[in-house]
């Protein structure tokens, strides 16, 4: 077994040099294109379920490449969060979604809120609170209309500090949910002292979900724990009208997915706004 770790090793060592190159690359490159502002917001919407309206979307972020075209962050966030530059790009994706909220709001459309994902880097930082009170006072747009989105896993890392993180920003008046909902092994008890205002059911349930099977029970099961902890739940992924039609039976609160819509660029984004597109 030694010498096989041996042979491993010398295996996977031009392996890894050419990783570690790559990441210098690419570092410089991100460092290029917050820059040359190369990156891009794109939304999805999510439909509430009582009525079939679009109450919030989802901000995500686009690299568009002078040469590889759209890249998705997928390939690039994970080494943006471990070379810290997700910081300066997360407050780039903050005070974008709030600029880009408020002009729609200016323009006339019903009020929707806009949700932002906060890595985990981002979220250690103890002053991003202050961060954002500052985006939300240059942007002029209503805490209200604001909203984070924590990974589970990121708010069971640290509960004590999460709570305490939460409660100010809560306190600020913005909404909170928590991401990828299932998949980060949720201590209940500290659940239930968030203070959240929506549980996302991760998407890898809702993919595989059909009736009567373990994902469908999973899916059903977090939307009953969401109301009796009153908090709302929102389903990711939704892709099939049968699972629409399974999430809507359960009285999930809203709804996001391929179904309705793929996150798209501000413009046609608006032009759903317009619209008024029901489901
Ligand atoms: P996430 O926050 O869980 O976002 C949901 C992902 O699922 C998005 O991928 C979205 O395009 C995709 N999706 C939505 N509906 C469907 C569907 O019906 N079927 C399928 N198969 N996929 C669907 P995307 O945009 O590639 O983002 C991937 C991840 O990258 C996000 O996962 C989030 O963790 C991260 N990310 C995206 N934008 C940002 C950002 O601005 N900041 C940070 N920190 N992370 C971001
Ligand atoms: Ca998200
Ligand atoms: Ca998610
Ligand atoms: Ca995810």
């Amino acid at each position: 077994a030694k010498e096989k770790g041996r042979n491993n090793y010398q295996l996977y060592t031009p392996t890894m040099n050419e990783k570690a190159f790559e990441r210098l690359e690419m570092e410089s490159s991100l460092r290029r294109a917050l820059e040359q502002q190369e990156f891009v917001l794109f939304y999805q919407p999510k439909i509430s379920i009582e009525n079939g309206q679009i109450i919030g979307m989802e901000a995500l972020i686009r690299w568009q490449h002078p040469q590889r075209g759209l890249v998705p962050p997928v390939e690039f966030i994970p080494i943006a969060e471990d070379t810290g530059l997700i910081v300066p790009i997360g407050e780039w994706v903050l005070r974008t979604a709030c600029i880009q909220n408020k002009e729609w709001q200016k323009a006339g459309y019903t009020p929707i809120r806009v949700a932002v994902n906060i890595s985990s880097r981002q979220f250690q930082l103890q002053n991003l609170a202050d961060t954002i009170s500052r985006i939300l006072a240059e942007t002029g747009l209503e805490p209200n209309w604001l909203e984070l989105e924590i990974t589970e896993s990121v708010a069971m890392e640290n509960g004590e500090y999460t709570i305490q993180m939460l409660e100010k920003l809560t306190k600020m008046g913005i909404q909170l949910s928590i991401d990828d909902f299932g998949t980060g092994y949720s201590s209940l008890s500290y659940l239930n002292r968030f203070p959240i205002n929506k549980l996302k059911i991760d998407k890898s349930f809702i993919t595989n979900l059909s009736r009567g099977n373990e994902d469908a029970a999973i899916a059903s099961t977090v939307i009953v724990l969401g109301r009796s902890l009153r908090i709302g739940v929102v389903a990711e992924g939704v892709e099939t009208p049968e699972q629409y039609n399974f999430l809507k039976e359960c009285n999930c609160d809203e709804m996001q997915g391929y179904l309705f819509s793929k996150p798209v660029p501000a413009k046609e984004f608006e032009r759903m706004l317009k619209e008024r597109i029901y489901y």
